[in-house]
């Protein structure tokens, strides 16, 4: 059951908001406010952060493995208790069931792979030109973290960087997005449940600049991890900048992804994987394919193809269903207005383009294709997060890895080609983080490094090992066996 109030989580308690405000958390499906949530204010915050220093030490010496098995539990609980969070999930974003579900377990999946990384916690030993001398590198925790969240997979989000930052030795303060303020509370509890001391991971609700703010701030966070968007990810570490000692900031931001599909791709597979690339989770993805380049020769057989699947896409929140509601009815009206924005200035709908008029109150939107856009339009150049794709025409290969690389972000890219030598070409050439052959622009697993360059980024990659490397230090040590013979 979805709770009716929600409060901070700090130091294993649930805690009101310091002056005790509110606001409101409406379920997207239906439009029908399901609870009140605290609106944290700055002492909410630093109380949190007290607590999660004063847990930190301890927890940082106990040996990783230890602290691993911790994590082990906490994915078996999480698969338990499966059909719970899929409806916490479900009842914050509306995303269908299946996918809603689908979330649950590849959060727990993430809990067993860093589970398994407490065995691996290594370091390397290094020669040294002098005698009697050894070097070697630890990793050694960072402190206190904060983990800052966005909406589209509340689960998946949370999981992504509190498992890592917890191996890793590390307090996490949690500010949960607002509309998906009650995901990380249950993941905490279900830590707790599983183990965890108490004070090392908290969650504070509320808004960004009342919450958020205070928190990037605060001189105890060592680091801020944050997954959002780019003004938002510029500003965080504009902040961090400002501060009179420094923190590390790992961002993940947005992406405008292209999939390109070559005069001798599959047509069917290329269109099953553009329309999956564009719709799922109405498009909320920062993986999301929006740019989907063609070339000229096949343009008409791939467009009716993709249109044909589009159709095929079912819109709704059900066991069944593909496409779920976009996050708030802010954002719907946002999409509709760049759609008819578009429009009128040439581009040309070819399916959608409407709420769904059916599923109102929810805020459902139908699958959007629109061509004849042009490269430099705000629709081609700024990420909509939305079930909105556009079509391009291009005569060759080169104009495609041209127009795939015309944005200013780069977080993945996938092509659709048989050819071997166009597939190792826009491996090299397409600059983003992640590349996808014959696949859709999404794709994510615990043992996959994942994050983009450009404005998608700023070089971390998560999860995977290389998660470690965002939520450790490296720290180097020198030992002199015979200091006095030197
Ligand atoms: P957003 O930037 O609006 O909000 C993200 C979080 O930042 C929220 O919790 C918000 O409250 C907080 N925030 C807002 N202002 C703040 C401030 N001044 N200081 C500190 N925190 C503040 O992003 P969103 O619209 O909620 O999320 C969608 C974005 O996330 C998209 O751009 C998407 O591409 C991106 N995303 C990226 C990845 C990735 O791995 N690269 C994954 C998922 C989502």
């Amino acid at each position: 059951m979805y709770p009716q109030q929600i409060s901070h989580w700090i130091d294993d308690s649930e805690v009101a908001s310091s002056n005790g405000d509110t606001f409101e958390k409406r379920c997207p499906m239906n439009d029908r406010v399901v609870s009140h949530v605290a609106r944290g204010t700055a002492v909410d915050v630093s109380r949190a952060v007290a607590a999660a220093a004063a847990a930190a030490e301890s927890w940082g010496r106990l040996p990783a493995p230890r602290r691993g098995e911790i994590l082990g539990r906490a994915a078996a609980l999480l698969r338990s208790s499966e059909r719970a969070f899929g409806e916490i999930v479900q009842t914050e974003t509306g995303k269908p069931w299946k996918n809603a579900v689908a979330e649950v377990g590849s959060s727990a999946d993430l809990g067993v792979f860093m589970e398994s990384e407490g065995s691996r916690f290594y370091g390397k030993t290094m020669t040294s030109p002098v005698p009697n001398r050894a070097v070697r590198t630890e990793r050694a925790p960072i402190g206190v973290c904060a983990a800052i969240m966005p909406f589209n997979s509340p689960l998946a989000g949370v999981a992504w960087k509190v498992f890592p930052a917890l191996l890793c030795g590390n307090a996490v303060v949690v500010k949960s997005h607002e509309q998906t303020p009650y995901t990380a509370v249950a993941f905490a509890k279900l830590l707790k449940e599983a183990g965890l001391p108490g004070g090392l991971c908290s969650v504070v609700q509320g808004l960004g600049p009342e919450v958020g703010t205070p928190l990037v701030e605060d001189p105890r966070i060592g680091l801020v991890s944050f997954t959002g968007s780019v003004p938002t990810g510029k500003g965080i570490q504009q902040k961090v900048s400002g501060r009179a000692v420094l923190a590390k900031v790992c961002l993940e931001l947005g992406g405008k992804n292209p999939l390109v599909v070559c005069d001798d791709a599959d047509l069917t597979l290329a269109a099953e994987h553009a329309v999956a690339s564009a719709f799922i989770d109405a498009g909320q993805r920062c993986a999301a394919g929006s740019r989907i380049i063609v070339f000229d020769n096949v343009y008409e057989s791939f467009r009716a193809a993709m249109l044909d699947r589009t159709r095929a896409v079912k819109v709704g929140s059900g066991p069944q269903d593909d496409c779920g509601p976009v996050i708030s009815r802010a954002s719907l009206d946002r999409l509709l207005r760049a759609v008819e924005g578009a429009i009128a200035r040439g581009a040309r709908l070819v399916t959608g383009g409407r709420a769904v008029e059916s599923l109102a109150p929810g805020y459902y939107m139908e699958p959007t294709i629109l061509e004849n856009v042009a490269p430099d339009d705000e629709l081609s150049q700024q990420e909509q997060f939305g079930p909105v794709t556009c079509l391009y025409r291009v005569g060759n290969f080169d104009e495609a890895v041209r127009l795939a690389n015309s944005t200013a972000f780069g977080l993945t890219g996938a092509i659709h080609t048989v050819n071997t030598n166009r597939i190792e070409q826009f491996i090299s050439r397409y600059r983003a983080g992640l590349v996808s052959i014959n696949g859709p622009t999404y794709g994510a697993g615990p043992h996959m490094p994942f994050g983009g360059v450009k404005n998608s980024g700023n070089g971390f990659r998560e999860p995977g090992t290389e998660s470690l490397d965002v939520y450790c230090e490296w720290k180097t040590i020198v030992v002199n066996h015979d200091p006095a013979r030197v």
